[in-house]
């Protein structure tokens, strides 16, 4: 049935950069086999899903929707889809995102297009627009995305559905392709917050093949979806809702925080008064990360190589040029001069102490309230047209990326509509409680 979905509306949305149907029925046929044979199965058994281009599937294609990466065929598994995997669940394919997880609306993919579900005309949001726009249209039960910035949360947001950034180090990242290390996390994109508690349980978990993934317990997610928020202290932090907002998107947000009042939660204003620096400090260690986690596509190891080149200096320079595009290159550009020995101190190691103040102002609110409430993104999905300029794309992350860089969870959960588009409402917890999280989304939805 979802394939038939897919049938009818892939050709419009465009989430899909591969799909592999005929492993996912023959998955489909093992798993009716086990419930024939009387077999108790897992929750996602059966339940298919699709699967960010970033991260790695054995013997299925991985791109990053880059060029250099076209043909790349992973020799192992992500964590993740491992997992996934002893669940019996189904791969239906690959999801569009923008090249290396680098962007905020899938255009920077090289493969195509991926467009909104509840208006083709505007941007699905990004990098994990794909796996947003698949759920939003029906083409998949459930998706995984990967945020490094805000790029589950954004894209949910932009298509109405759910998404969850774990805590850093809740989901393994081995077999996600490192765009940023500390700030990459993977987490599941749904319909809704029990669907999400569902992949989230199964993708959780310690693995020695991520020395960041932290040794903790995890907790059956499902047993945290009570309705109930009496009071919970939900934080809402005044730099969230300042200038920069759309009018029409706060409004909805102060809807739902009078809803959450009346459901008996009590609400506290505060403030993360380093908040202003956070995107400025993350397009310093995000592309510095990247510079040196993209050095490893050489054109020998894997990936796009020039042919023509008569020298092996030559091969790397021209397979780099010819495989990255534009944003990839401004990044890569970026992180090399911010590392580069003149510059260190001055903007990476800077960067680093800021990083420092704002994970510390998320520490200080933290005593005093339970969740933090906010806008997903301060606007609904904008045009497709390529019109708008990377830096105003790039701040409009504030609202997102100081979650990544304090390494907190975080969800977006739908709020309504602005002119006829999706609102998100983000919800951040303390680190590793994303019990709190779901709880309190679950009570809202
Ligand atoms: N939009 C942000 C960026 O371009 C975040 C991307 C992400 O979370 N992968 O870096």
């Amino acid at each position: 049935a979802v394939y038939d979905r897919i049938e009818e509306v892939e050709d419009k949305v465009g989430a899909y950069v591969t799909l592999d149907k005929e492993n996912a029925l023959a998955q489909a046929a093992k798993v009716d086999a086990m419930i024939a044979a009387g077999e108790t199965i897992k929750p996602l058994a059966g339940i298919p899903g699709a699967i960010k281009d970033n991260i790695s599937t054995k013997g299925l294609r991985t791109t990053c929707s880059s060029h250099i990466l076209d043909n790349f065929i992973p020799v192992y598994d992500a964590h993740v889809i491992a997992n996934l995997r002893k669940d019996e669940t189904i791969f239906l394919g690959k999801t569009n995102m923008d090249e290396f997880a680098m962007g905020s609306t899938t255009e920077t993919s090289y493969m195509k297009k991926t467009h909104n579900a509840w208006n083709l005309d505007c941007v699905p949001g990004g990098s994990s627009g794909g796996s947003a726009a698949a759920i939003a249209a029906g083409e998949a039960i459930w998706s995984l995305g990967s945020d490094t910035g805000g790029s589950i949360r954004q894209p949910a947001s932009f298509n109405g559905v759910v998404g969850i950034k774990p805590t850093y180090g809740r989901v393994s990242r081995y077999g996600c392709v490192a765009f940023a290390s500390s700030l990459d996390q993977i987490g599941p994109i749904t319909r809704d917050v029990t669907d999400a508690a569902i992949v989230l349980n199964t993708i959780c978990g310690v693995d020695a093949h991520d020395s960041t993934s932290l040794p903790v317990d995890v907790p059956d997610f499902t047993k945290a979806l009570r309705q109930d928020v009496k009071g919970l202290r939900i934080g809402l932090p005044k730099e969230y809702f300042g200038e920069g907002i759309n009018a029409k998107v706060k409004e909805q947000i102060m809807l739902a925080v009078e809803k959450y009042k009346e459901l008996g939660a009590e609400i506290v204003e505060v403030s993360l008064p380093h908040t202003e620096y956070a995107v400025i400090t993350y397009y310093i260690i995000a592309p510095a990360e990247a510079s040196a986690n993209l050095a490893r596509y050489d054109g020998v190891r894997y990936g796009y190589r020039n042919k023509e080149a008569k020298s092996a200096p030559e091969m790397t320079k021209l397979s780099r040029t010819e495989g990255f595009g534009s944003e990839v290159k401004r990044r890569i550009m970026l992180g090399t001069y911010v590392l580069s020995s003149g510059y260190y101190d001055a903007y990476y190691k800077k960067a680093m102490q800021v990083r420092t103040l704002i994970r510390k102002d998320f520490d200080e609110v933290f005593r005093n309230v339970d969740v933090l409430l906010t806008p997903t993104s301060p606007v609904t999905a904008y045009p497709l047209d390529g019109k708008m300029d990377p830096l105003a794309i790039y701040m409009l992350d504030v609202t997102t990326i100081p979650v990544n860089m304090a390494g907190l969870p975080g969800i977006s959960i739908p709020c309504g509509f602005a002119d006829g588009m999706p609102v998100g409402l983000q919800l951040i917890g303390k680190a590793l409680d994303e019990e709190t999280l779901l709880r309190a989304a679950y009570t809202f939805e």
